[in-house]
């Protein structure tokens, strides 16, 4: 806002009014408003005029009086005052004013000359004092720069509110930053930092102020922190972000509990004086600290489950390799091995299938917890797959303490797991391979790992097994089995064959085990090692085991019909069979489709299956023999089974492991196997011997008591219609028919 130049003119016209202040619409503009107090009418009247030809508006009060109620009523910004008035002085007005605290100037214009009168005057707070009478350009002088003092004064105060305000937001602004702001003299030390330190590490701000910036800097930061804070560059480099821990005061927090520091972004911007151009001087730094704690844990999450199997909390596959890769390389500088060990747990998903999801995830945690408990620091166990683990041994003496670990961590398995209600047994097959033995390279040593963890499987399980050449071969088979297992059923190519049993003390054949085959539309008629293992991996051994009841019910049935053949049938069943739920029913309904006669059908199930889940086979073992189906424990002696389990269990037959009869000696230690036939005595058990090769084998059994063996000795087990002929020869033979004799001899004499 300007002001008019003062106008010095004596009797101003209306035309020569500065042009700003004529207003349109017959409203006037003007440039103050003026109270003229004085009770002389000639006096207040000329100074009225006065005023409104140099464009004030003034107002008349005839008095002190009428001015203090005129002053109540509206605002004026100058009044000019006579001192010496009848009914209220001029002094008293001004201190009504003052008692008011009306923000008007004041201009004395007075006959009172007096030096007091003055003094007394300009102490109340009047601008100045005009002596009447007055000469009209000084009057107007007077008037015009009290009014610009106002204004100034005015102006001034208006800034100086605009600039508290502007100072109070900036000061908002910065306190209320996510970030931490600071800034550092030349000397690094803080000579600003907003209030985010409080809350962010635990410092009041006039702890920190005046403190070097390495008391806030984590200490295996503080390097890296000077070298940045050192660079007083210019230019695109003078600012730098970088990554740095800071220092908290009280560590109680949670969120700092850990690293006892708070990962900051940290940007720096070198502060130099303007001044000079060509040589500036360095003053400080300013800065910009973010507390990034939260994208670290992010960061710090990812990267761990980047290497880690979140269930079991074990290195995953990729970080596996890794450490192999290290451990190879310091075993080329240390001459010593690596071992690679590939566990697979066994029937692994029959667990899962049959107890839930739930069971088998936790199943995994206590089994990875269990390992780890055999393990040194410097080994690692990682989690590759489903129920797979690998082991990495570096630095490891000898093959010997291989084996030696296998050994203790297939022992590690002998007690069972709890998990809720579930009792459940585990057991791992081993493949473990060597550097520099068996490959020196990280995917040569867990590839032949594998292979002879799958050697493992297939002979078996629950062992382990050196990588050998020779398994290479039977890998690369066993990968096609189960793509063709699949069809295999569908196409038929499943086959039955027939081993007989035999009453050793007559000869007489007294029954059959019903034995699966493959024929393999490439490799020919396939064992059930080359198979079955695959089979119940897959789960394709609970209909491969359906169709076999099937197969072998409906001939037991025919042969039953067309030649009066009383035969006892045996059927091996593996463990998931058992735990379907509809087994108990699909088993009745085949033997009531064929109207089989009670204790026709045996069941077979080896020792070490029946542990595994033992309180259902129970349930459903009993379900079944109570329908009058007999029950035989196949591979007896080779679980590592407590037997007393034996009176728990609905068992009519015992079959002896062949590894024992193998094992007889015309003058050895026989004991497990009289043990065994005894057992059986004591426990009013069928035995059957297994495996039998020799007529000596035959003749010790047959001396021991044991009624009935099965083997090679009788025969192999052979297709249906050879099976026909063989009965044949053998009741032909019990009717001393020559030609049958002589072949039969060779069956059974010795
Ligand atoms: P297993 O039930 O113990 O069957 C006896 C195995 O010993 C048969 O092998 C038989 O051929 C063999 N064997 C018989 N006598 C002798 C002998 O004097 N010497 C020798 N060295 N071996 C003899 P196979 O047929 O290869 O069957 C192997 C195993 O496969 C069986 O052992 C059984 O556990 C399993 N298996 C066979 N068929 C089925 C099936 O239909 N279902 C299920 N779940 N498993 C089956
Ligand atoms: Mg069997
Ligand atoms: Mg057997």
């Amino acid at each position: 806002m300007s002001y008019p130049a003062p106008w010095n003119g004596i009797n101003p016209k209306a035309d020569e009014l500065p042009e700003k202040l004529i207003t349109t619409k017959n409203k006037k503009r003007f440039l103050a408003r003026v109270l003229v107090v004085d009770d002389e009418p000639r006096a207040r009247d000329s100074l009225q005029e006065l005023l409104q030809l140099s464009g004030y508006e003034a107002i008349v009060a005839s008095g002190g009086l009428e001015a203090v109620a005129k002053l109540q009523e509206r605002h004026y910004e100058l009044i000019l005052l006579d001192l010496n008035m009848p009914d209220m002085s001029g002094q008293q007005v001004m201190e009504f004013i003052n008692r008011q605290h009306i923000n008007s100037d004041v201009i004395i214009v007075s006959g009172e000359t007096t030096f007091d009168h003055a003094t007394q005057a300009l102490r109340r707070g009047a601008q100045d004092f005009l002596r009447k009478p007055y000469a009209p350009d000084e009057l107007l002088r007077s008037v015009t720069n009290v009014l610009e003092k106002r204004r100034l004064q005015e102006e001034n105060k208006s800034i100086q509110l605009r600039l508290e305000e502007s100072e109070s937001l900036h000061r908002f602004i910065v306190n209320n930053s996510p970030d931490m702001i600071y800034l550092l003299d030349q000397d690094g030390k803080f000579a600003f930092v907003n209030e985010r330190v409080e809350t962010l590490l635990g410092f009041k701000q006039e702890e920190i102020i005046g403190e070097h910036f390495s008391k806030l800097i984590f200490h295996d930061d503080v390097e890296q922190a000077q070298h940045t804070f050192n660079e007083r560059r210019t230019g695109d480099r003078a600012t730098k972000s970088i990554e740095l821990r800071l220092r908290c005061k009280d560590c109680d927090a949670p969120r700092y509990f850990e690293s006892r520091s708070v990962p900051i972004e940290l940007s720096s911007i070198g502060i130099y004086t303007i001044s000079h151009v060509q040589n500036k001087e360095f003053i400080g730094t300013y800065g910009v600290a973010r507390d990034i704690t939260k994208r670290k844990q992010a960061e710090e999450l990812i990267k761990y489950q980047l290497h880690h199997d979140l269930l079991t909390n074990l290195p995953n596959r990729s970080l596996f390799r890794d450490r192999l890769n290290m451990a190879l390389a310091q075993s080329k500088r240390s001459g010593k091995h690596v071992a690679v060990l590939y566990l697979d747990m066994d029937r692994f998903k029959v667990i899962n299938d049959s107890l839930g999801h739930f069971v088998g995830d936790e199943l995994l945690q206590q089994v990875a917890h269990r390992l780890k408990t055999g393990l040194r620091e410097a080994d690692t166990l990682a989690r590759v797959g489903g129920d797979e683990f690998n082991l990495l041994i570096p630095e490891l003496n000898s093959e010997d303490d291989a084996r030696t670990l296998a050994t203790k961590i297939l022992s590690l398995f002998a007690a069972p797991f709890y998990i809720g209600e579930e009792e459940i047994f585990v057991s791992f097959s081993i493949g473990i391979s060597l550097s520099p033995e068996h490959g020196d390279t990280r995917e040569a040593l867990i590839k032949n790992a594998d292979i002879a963890m799958y050697q493992v499987k297939y002979s078996g399980k629950n062992g382990y097994a050196f990588y050998a050449e020779s398994m290479k071969h039977h890998y690369s088979q066993s990968l096609d089995t189960e793509n063709g297992l699949r069809r295999a059923i569908e196409k038929n190519e499943l086959r039955i064959f027939y081993q007989p049993q035999v009453d050793i003390q007559n000869n007489k054949i007294v029954g059959i085990e019903a034995l699966v085959r493959w024929m393999h539309p490439e490799r020919g008629l396939l064992n059930p090692v080359d198979f079955i293992s695959v089979a119940e991996d897959t789960g394709l051994i609970v209909q491969l085991g359906e169709w076999m009841l099937i197969k072998a019910c409906r001939d037991i049935r025919r042969w039953l019909d067309e030649f009066g053949l009383k035969l006892s049938l045996a059927v091996n069943i593996s463990v998931q069979q058992l735990e379907t739920k509809d087994f108990v029913p699909k088993v009745l309904k085949i033997i009531k489709k064929h109207d089989l006669p009670r204790n026709v059908l045996e069941l077979e199930i080896t020792e070490s299956e029946i542990m595994q889940d033992m309180e259902r086979a129970i349930e459903t073992l009993s379900t079944l023999s109570k329908k009058g189906i007999r029950i035989a424990i196949d591979d007896f002696g080779t679980g590592y089974s407590s037997l007393g389990y034996l009176q728990s269990l609905p068992i009519n037959t015992l079959k002896m492991d062949r590894s024992f009869v193998n094992g007889i000696k015309a003058r050895g230690d026989n004991s497990i196997v009289n043990a065994i036939i005894a057992m059986a005595k004591g426990l009013n058990l069928d035995l059957i011997a297994e495996g039998v090769e020799s007529p000596a084998q035959r003749n010790y059994l047959k001396r021991s008591g044991c009624t009935l063996a099965q083997g090679f000795h009788f025969s192999r087990a052979v297709p249906e219609s050879d099976l026909l002929a063989l009965i044949n020869d053998t009741t032909l033979r019990a009717k001393q028919t020559p030609y049958i004799k002589q072949k039969s001899e060779s069956l059974f004499d010795t």
